[in-house]
């Protein structure tokens, strides 16, 4: 199938090795090719600000296929290479040591970086940001040495990484604008499970509370200022305040860009001979039936295979719910389904709230919308199932742990 056509894939993370794969899997014998700016070879990202970062996960864990996979499944695999320009009249890409590879169908898998701080002080010495495994080898070091820890933004990493420090003895604080941890993707009635555990594993939170900069002393952070001309000290500072899509190639290309690159159910751009999958694409979901973008190592797991699908002429459509997850101390959570901010109108809990053991969902006209489960496993799929269906639920019952949740119905 398609032996004298070539296919490009810019982005060599989970997303792009993923698509490779699945483009062998699904009979594409032409010539393919990886790119990607990193040197080491695709790897996943969760452990980074978990286990890895912790020093319990070997590095040769997070790699997603085995050093020789891309050889043997004839993938020329560019590490250490930037693709700077998209020309889609000429269907070429441009690398930055200035090579020009023909293509006959892309792939963008350029995933997503940090969002900087523009304040004064960030770019200075022993200011962090986590998104490459370098950035967690430096950070791990930076935990053993340190015992004052300033994290700006109560997100997922941040507290991650918090939660890290803490089991390795440093005192952290969290300056987060909102009220508290995590609050745009939870809602306050969950976000506070998360800002109890961290406190009582004794971290500082100081909530409503912006950053003026960071200060600095011979060009190395020293602490940080806050909005009201309070000061904290720290030996390092870290922030984790969200994840930019890395657009700029789609967008200089003059594709539609909005949030992502604007792709439809089968990751198709409005080019048919180019595609985008994982954290930067914004994809048409046929079940949500909105687009919507995830920076979720699910996503980048799966939508892969439908871009391949697609790039194969086939009519994919990736209907996946959005799957994520986390480890702190000793919880650990799975998050299924799709919230707006502020789109619920009602929380329900079911299990031991604070013995951290339950399972929280997000209605709206008593119909299920996302669930998380805390610490309770193998319950994703009945969840899944709750939303899919779209049913009325009696919320007496799916509170009630000795019902099935194949049983809620009202
Ligand atoms: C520390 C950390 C912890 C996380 N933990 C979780 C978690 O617990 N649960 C969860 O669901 N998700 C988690 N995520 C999110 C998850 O890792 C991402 O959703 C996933 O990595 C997205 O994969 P991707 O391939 O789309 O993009 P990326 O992983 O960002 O990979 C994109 C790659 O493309 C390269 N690239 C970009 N532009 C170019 C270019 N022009 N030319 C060549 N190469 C280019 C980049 O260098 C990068 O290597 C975490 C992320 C981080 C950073």
């Amino acid at each position: 199938m398609s032996i004298n056509e070539t296919f490009v894939i810019v982005g060599a993370g989970l997303a792009g090795a993923k698509a490779a794969e699945a483009l062998r899997e699904q009979g594409f014998d032409g010539r393919l090719i990886l790119i990607g700016a990193e040197t080491h070879r695709p790897y996943e990202r969760p452990p980074l600000s978990k286990g890895y970062l912790a020093g319990a996960d070997e590095r040769e864990k997070i790699f997603v296929h085995p050093e020789g996979w891309y050889a043997e499944h004839d993938v020329e695999y560019r590490p250490g290479r930037t693709v700077t320009r998209l020309d889609r009249g000429a269907a070429q890409v441009e690398l930055d040591d200035g090579d020009l590879i023909g293509y006959d169908k892309v792939l963008l898998c350029t995933g997503s970086g940090p969002r900087r701080l523009p304040i004064a002080g960030a770019a200075a010495d022993g200011v962090h940001y986590l998104r490459s495994v370098d950035d967690s080898d430096a950070l791990r070091e930076v935990i053993a040495k340190s015992s004052r820890l300033v994290m700006i933004g109560a997100g997922w990493i941040g507290l991650e990484v918090t939660a890290a420090a803490r089991q390795a003895g440093v005192e952290v604080t969290v300056v987060e604008t909102a009220e508290l941890p995590l609050l745009r993707v939870l809602g306050a009635e969950v976000a506070q499970v998360f800002a109890d555990l961290h406190r009582e594993h004794g971290v500082n939170f100081r909530f409503n509370t912006s950053i003026a900069q960071i200060d600095t002393a011979a060009g190395r952070a020293t602490g940080v200022t806050l909005g009201d001309g309070s000061r904290i000290e720290a030996d390092a500072v870290l922030v984790g305040v969200g994840a930019v899509p890395n657009t700029a190639l789609a967008e200089a290309a003059g594709l539609s860009v909005d949030n992502g690159v604007l792709v439809d159910v089968g990751l198709r751009t409005e080019d048919p001979n180019v595609f985008a999958a994982g954290d930067i694409a914004n994809a048409q979901h046929p079940l949500l039936r909105r687009r919507i973008r995830v920076e979720h190592w699910a996503n980048a797991l799966k939508q892969p295979a439908t871009a391949a699908t697609s790039m194969l002429g086939g009519a994919g459509s990736y209907a996946e719910l959005p799957y994520f997850f986390t480890d702190q101390y000793d919880l650990g959570m799975e998050y299924v389904g799709y919230v707006e901010p502020g789109e619920y109108d009602q929380v329900v809990f079911r299990g031991d709230v604070p013995g951290r053991e339950f399972i929280a969902f997000w209605l709206k006209n008593s119909r299920v919308l996302a669930g998380m489960n805390v610490n309770v496993w193998d319950v994703t799929d009945p969840i899944k199932a709750l939303i899919r269906s779209g049913a009325e639920v009696d919320p007496a019952r799916l509170a009630d742990p000795t019902i099935d949740l194949s049983q809620v119905a009202s």
